[in-house]
């Protein structure tokens, strides 16, 4: 018996009017088939042929709070039944913001936005307008949105997956062991203009060295580097101890606007984002995903005499939806849920994570499978692999990502829906019941496996 068969039926029928038929193209990468939801409650979600799984996927990492937390479903209902959407300014926007400015450590001012991707063309256009420079520095396997100026090197799985082109031939070059020469940027996706990524400059991460040297060669004419603090989209990688504090360093030194893209770490390693943790003060930041807890809406904060091009009509900032009262009713409710208890929250999902991560350590070694588990806050990457430690880029890359597809899929079978590239979300609402499952399914798995 076919366990998929609505949501393949479904599909199906998608296809012939909906491009891909699915609505991202990372989402088309799921074995064996893009499943259909019906439905989603804390840590759970239902599937169209009716199995309910333990939800690590969390609509790719919104879901901070889980599946329709009532609390914040109940606000935006009462909200919702004053309008949807004004185009005129609301309290509501005023409100987020002062939210914003009082836990964000970087930020004196905010915009918002709808999408992560956005909120980086934001944060790119505000450094190349406060310095008067056109390029930007950022980092092989880090993403940071689909646009055209800054879409490259991101080697997700689930991306390779339906794509026929290898696009990650691209390697940084080196003329002689110190200069990193201006290797060509290859576009991430067809259509995307060559000419669009030419102010950028691409480098490995966590190489203190590489980034000193292309500081030095380029530096008077670099307007931004743009970095996650944690590599959370290639293998969970933590910053080398001192890593961040050069790039601040180097950035204050040579005039040039620092950017952490928060989009998945903000309002999930804690209320003040990765930069609060690791108490590293950035000139923007880039947050999305968790902030609107399953509702769209994105942001750029940080400091007032960069943000103020917007108010003196330097750099545009538009958007029909920017600070919709739906969307700012939903970020004010999960920023105030997480805020409880003084933040409580963001420990439990850390533990959370951390027993997920040792039991999934424990039950590979019981069975004989190699593999490495990284985690950083309340997110981890599990990758199959023979690398004694995954520090860097190119250990990541040298994991073997079919397997992970292969364990994606059995777990599914196993009642865990998991995110095909190796990464895992953990929400506020998964609990010792979840994880305890989990790892089990885990080790029926690995058990079939040995
Ligand atoms: N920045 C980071 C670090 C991301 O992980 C993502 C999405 O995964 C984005 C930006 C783009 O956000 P969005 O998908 O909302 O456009």
């Amino acid at each position: 018996m076919n366990r998929y068969r609505q949501s393949e039926e479904l599909l199906n029928r998608s296809r012939r009017v909906l491009a891909g038929g699915v609505s991202s193209t990372l989402r088309a990468a799921m074995k064996p088939t893009p499943l259909y939801a019906v439905a989603g409650r804390g840590a759970r979600i239902q599937d169209a042929d009716g199995h309910t799984y333990i939800d690590y996927l969390l609509a790719y990492g919104p879901l901070i709070l889980g599946h329709g937390h009532e609390p914040t479903v109940e606000r935006l209902l009462s909200s919702m039944r004053n309008g949807l959407a004004y185009g005129l300014q609301h309290q509501g926007e005023i409100e987020l913001a002062e939210l914003l400015t009082k836990v964000l450590p970087c930020a004196d001012q905010v915009a918002f936005s709808g999408s992560g991707t956005e909120a980086v063309m934001l944060a790119l256009r505000l450094a190349r307008a406060y310095t008067n420079r056109r390029r930007i520095i950022r980092f092989h396997g880090h993403y940071h949105g689909w646009s055209d100026t800054i879409f490259t090197s991101f080697p997700s799985t689930d991306m390779k997956a339906s794509r026929k082109r290898n696009v990650m031939s691209q390697v940084i070059r080196y003329d002689n062991d110190t200069h990193p020469t201006e290797a060509r940027v290859i576009p991430g996706t067809g259509g995307q203009s060559e000419a669009a990524l030419q102010d950028i400059i691409l480098l490995p991460w966590n190489d203190a060295e590489a980034l000193k040297d292309a500081v030095a060669l380029y530096g008077s004419t670099v307007a931004a580097i743009i970095s996650e603090p944690v590599m959370c989209n290639s293998g969970c990688i933590m910053p080398k101890p001192g890593y961040l504090e050069l790039m601040r360093e180097l950035t204050a030194a040579n005039g040039i606007v620092m950017i952490l893209d928060e989009v998945i770490t903000g309002f999930r390693f804690g209320l003040g984002g990765a930069h609060g943790v690791f108490r590293i003060m950035p000139d923007l930041v880039t947050i999305g995903k968790a902030m609107g807890g399953g509702i769209a809406i994105s942001g750029v904060a940080g400091r007032a005499d960069i943000m103020e091009l917007i108010a003196d009509g330097t750099v545009s900032h538009l958007g029909t939806l920017n600070g919709n009262c739906v969307a700012t009713t939903a970020a004010v409710a999960t920023i105030n849920e997480l805020s409880r208890d003084g933040g409580a929250v963001f420990a439990r999902m850390e533990k959370s994570a951390a027993d997920l991560s040792e039991g999934l350590r424990q039950a590979m070694k019981d069975h004989d499978i190699q593999g490495i588990v990284n985690q950083a806050g309340p997110v981890f990457h599990l990758m199959f692999t023979t690398e004694r430690q995954v520090d860097s880029f190119e250990a990541f890359q040298k994991r073997d990502a079919d397997l992970y597809i292969t364990f994606a899929q059995e777990m599914l079978e196993e009642g865990v829906l998991l995110r095909p590239n190796g990464l895992w979300y953990v929400s506020a609402a998964h609990g010792e019941a979840e994880i305890r499952e989990t790892l089990a399914a885990a080790n029926r798995v690995f058990a079939r496996w040995g």
